[in-house]
């Protein structure tokens, strides 16, 4: 009988990745979702901010709690690396550590019970064996690991490392392999995708990696997320609306607007520049323009907070991720003197209000308009309606769209179809089928 695993993955889909590699390893495993039965628990932690540390913690004692005799629990990425001597003295209920280095190795760790902390950060490369969990079209792929960014607030440089790029080679050779196995939509993700290939001397990397996999029969849609402003070039704006694979899709987290809290976030390219750059995404076509911003980092004064809100008004992004400013060692941030908590939460709701009406306007501008969109199944909402994507955006981040009328057409899961939006129906767009299209 096949030994039983249980897998939690927590955090990014950077760290999704690494847990299918994981799967990939233990591919002998019978994959579980009650953990009381697992021979093998695996969390696969984030330690980004207090909010996910708390989770990764909770995540862990919850299924020690739950787990069978003479099982083994395992802590691995981020929160396990940047707290290794800590956790390893204080969390006795785990029986294998380990960081960002070994996922490849997850296999032998568990057969040995050894833990380990390889002092290079695991590069994903086309022969990882890979078991691709949430779909069966779309894949994420990771570009690079690593960060040569010096954000005030982050520590993510501090245990992912400097950037490290995959080759061209490398990740198309993934992406071809999968569109093999049927998966034809594609997210590239990395730290900071803008600066793709610079450690290996490209100067437009990313443009270059989008050539290669537009040349790949049997990818028929993908996106780019997580570009850095400062490295986001004109070209590569121009170069992702004129593609015919890739959506016209933009999410370049900006994390403030104000000229003197992008210079105390160590985010020097200013706001003028910051402007111009998402002008420019806003103005192509159709485009899908998503950011992310921090509410209540150190000096931010009431002015500059004021500041943000009003440009994240006037803008009209589609979607907008607010982030609590979390106060993490090792970063310059830390050191600062911090705002007082409640100022924090009031302006992390207020921003939140701001983000939703913003999300909502988007919406009601699709009402009447075609779309493409894949289906991936009944809707949670209602047994009567069918859930679908809209291929222009990411999974998981942007939403899903209900379809009511099927138009009698024959509906098959991971199909993408002409759909027509009828209305909006508070934060839901609802849409007719009109054709398969793929
Ligand atoms: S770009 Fe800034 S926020 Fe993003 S990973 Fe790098 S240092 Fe952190």
């Amino acid at each position: 009988m096949s030994k039983k695993l249980h897998l939690v993955s927590l955090g990014c889909t950077k760290n999704l990745v690494d847990s299918e590699v994981m799967l990939g390893r233990l591919a002998d495993y019978e994959i579980t979702d009650d953990a009381s039965e697992a021979d093998v628990i695996i969390v696969n932690t984030c330690g980004f901010i207090e909010a996910a540390k708390e989770e990764s913690i909770s995540t862990v004692l919850n299924l020690h709690q739950q787990r069978k005799e003479n099982s083994l629990l395992v802590m691995s990425g981020c929160l396990s690396e940047r707290y290794k001597e800590q956790l390893q003295k204080e969390m006795p209920e785990i029986d294998i550590f380990t960081g960002v280095g070994d996922y490849e190795r997850i296999d032998e760790l568990i057969a040995s019970k050894q833990s380990s902390f390889s002092p290079e950060v695991y590069l994903l490369n086309e022969n990882a064996p890979r078991i691709i969990t949430a779909s069966n079209y779309h894949a994420y792929i990771k570009m690079a690991e690593g960060c040569n960014q010096n954000c005030s607030f982050c520590a993510i440089p501090t245990f992912k490392g400097r950037l490290h790029s995959r080759t061209i080679d490398s990740i198309t050779k993934e992406v071809s392999n999968l569109t093999q196995n049927g998966y034809f939509d594609f997210s590239f993700i990395s730290q900071d995708s803008s600066s793709y290939g610079r450690d290996m001397g490209l100067k437009e990397g990313l443009i270059d990696l989008m050539e290669n996999v537009e040349m790949i029969p049997g990818v028929y849609s993908a996106r780019i997320l997580y570009l850095y402003p400062s490295t986001t070039t004109e070209s590569m704006i121009d170069k992702i609306a004129d593609s015919n694979i890739f959506q016209t899709y933009y999410d370049m987290p900006i994390q403030h607007i104000d000229d003197d809290m992008l210079k105390v976030m160590k985010r020097g390219f200013g706001e003028q520049k910051t402007i111009e750059l998402l002008n420019r995404m806003r103005s192509k076509k159709d485009s899908f323009v998503r950011t992310s911003v921090i509410a209540g980092h150190p000096q931010e004064s009431r002015e500059s907070f004021d500041r943000l809100c009003l440009f994240l008004e006037e803008f009209g992004f589609d979607r907008i991720n607010v982030f609590a400013y979390s106060n993490e060692e090792s970063t310059t941030a830390y050191n600062m003197p911090q705002l007082p908590q409640e100022i924090i939460e009031e302006r992390t709701q207020i921003l939140a209000d701001i983000a939703k009406t913003s999300m909502l306007l988007s919406l009601e501008k699709m009402v009447g308009k075609n779309i493409d969109a894949v289906i991936d199944g009944k809707s949670s909402e209602h047994e009567y309606l069918l859930s679908a994507r809209p291929l222009m955006w990411a999974p998981e981040i942007d939403g899903e769209i209900l379809i009511n009328d099927t138009n009698d057409l024959e509906v098959e899961v991971g199909g993408v179809y002409d759909v027509h939006i009828t209305e909006r129906a508070g934060e839901y767009l609802l849409g007719t089928l009109q054709k398969r299209v793929r």
